[in-house]
């Protein structure tokens, strides 16, 4: 089967030309596609019913299916996609009360980074996903909540996967969910372990998305310890682009910080992360370390947290402790593991 969600406007209206169908068709197909989130091409009215039928048994409305999906007491959805050959990636929708809904998709499925407190890394690398395959992740919630009135306003990368260890299919999915699923280029974050290069490809790229860059840890020591990928790119060159992103892009750089109960959330590791981050243009976001199966620490202490944010501000850091969010069923940032493989014990 062709999956529509793979055709650019041409190559479906070649297809149409194909099939004895006037090439303005492709508008039409891709208007209920994209605008009205279609879910069937039986849906798509203004069409001739005979090419409804010729449609739904050539063309595939996406490659990826719903595998299991569950609810958190919070109303955070996670949800299991199966890819064409099996593989599982897990994606998550958040609703916000001020009417956001995030989707948090993934780039690849399972990680090759080895950070030591990610569930995602634990478990280790499967395969690359295509451009479409991340596309679709958010084309299916988008779809989704159109049909309940609702709308897909924000895309995080922050998924499974390292976003900048697959760059040019995130890339391409980026610029379709911005042009095709009209999510906003500044409401698209991709997250990044903190590979140098990609974050300097970024820039010339000259897209308007949402840099966050994963930091953990204010030394080099310390952050090599739990991030294999700092004894590559040290924190000076990795703050070092940091500054390129914003000097070049105008725009501030997003920081993530698990903070980890005694190990970087101490008064001294708050003094090192502020002089590191002094006259950066920024905002740190502290998330309380989620609970994963490999890695033993705890979350810090709300006063812990609270005094961290203290003393970044007497820095002229502003940071923000996260509310954690679907915890309950294992949706928090760094939980993502499909489960077929936690099942298998991975
Ligand atoms: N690979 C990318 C994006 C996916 S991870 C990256 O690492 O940035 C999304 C975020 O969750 C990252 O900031 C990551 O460092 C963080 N994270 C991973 N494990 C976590 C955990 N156990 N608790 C809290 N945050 C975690
Ligand atoms: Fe990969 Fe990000 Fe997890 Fe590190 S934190 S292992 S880069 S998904």
């Amino acid at each position: 089967m062709i999956d529509a969600y793979a055709l650019s406007e041409a190559a479906l209206g070649d297809l149409l030309v194909e099939l004895g169908q006037p090439r303005y068709r492709s508008k039409q197909i891709r208007a209920w596609l994209y605008e009205k989130g279609a879910a069937s091409f039986q849906e798509m009215t203004d069409l001739p019913k005979g090419l409804r039928d010729v449609l739904e048994a050539k063309v595939a409305l996406g490659t990826i299916t719903v595998d299991t999906e569950q609810v958190s007491r919070d109303g955070t959805r996670k949800r299991l996609y199966k890819l064409h050959d099996g593989q599982l990636v897990e994606a998550v929708l958040m609703a916000y009360d001020d009417g956001r809904r995030t989707a948090c998709i993934s780039s690849q499925a399972g990680c090759g980074m080895g950070c030591t407190f990610c569930a995602t890394g634990q478990m280790g690398f499967a395969r690359q996903l295509t451009s479409t395959e991340i596309f679709e992740q958010a084309a299916l919630f988008a779809r989704e909540l159109q049909a309940s009135g609702e709308r897909l306003s924000n895309i995080v990368m922050m998924g499974m996967g390292e976003p900048f260890a697959n760059y040019d299919a995130v890339i391409e999915a980026v610029r379709r969910i911005n042009r095709e699923l009209g999510v906003g280029a500044r409401h698209i974050t991709i997250s990044t372990v903190g590979l140098v290069p990609k974050i300097r490809q970024l820039v010339d790229e000259g897209i308007q998305v949402t840099l966050a860059v994963s930091l953990h840890a204010a030394t080099d020591e310390e952050r090599s310890k739990i991030m294999p990928v700092n004894r590559r790119y040290p924190l000076a060159e990795l703050i070092a682009a940091c500054h390129d992103y914003v000097e070049r892009g105008g725009r501030r750089v997003t920081f993530e910080w698990a903070l980890i109960a005694g190990k970087n959330d101490t008064p001294e590791v708050a003094e090192r992360l502020g002089k590191l981050l002094r006259g950066l243009q920024c905002h740190v976001n502290l998330i309380p370390l989620n609970p994963t199966p490999g890695y033993g620490e705890k979350p810090s202490s709300d006063a812990d947290a609270r005094r961290f944010v203290e003393i970044l501000a007497e820095h002229g850091v502003a940071a923000t402790v996260r509310v954690r969010r679907g915890i309950d069923i294992a949706a928090g940032c760094g939980q993502l593991k499909s489960a077929v493989l936690a099942k298998k014990g991975g």
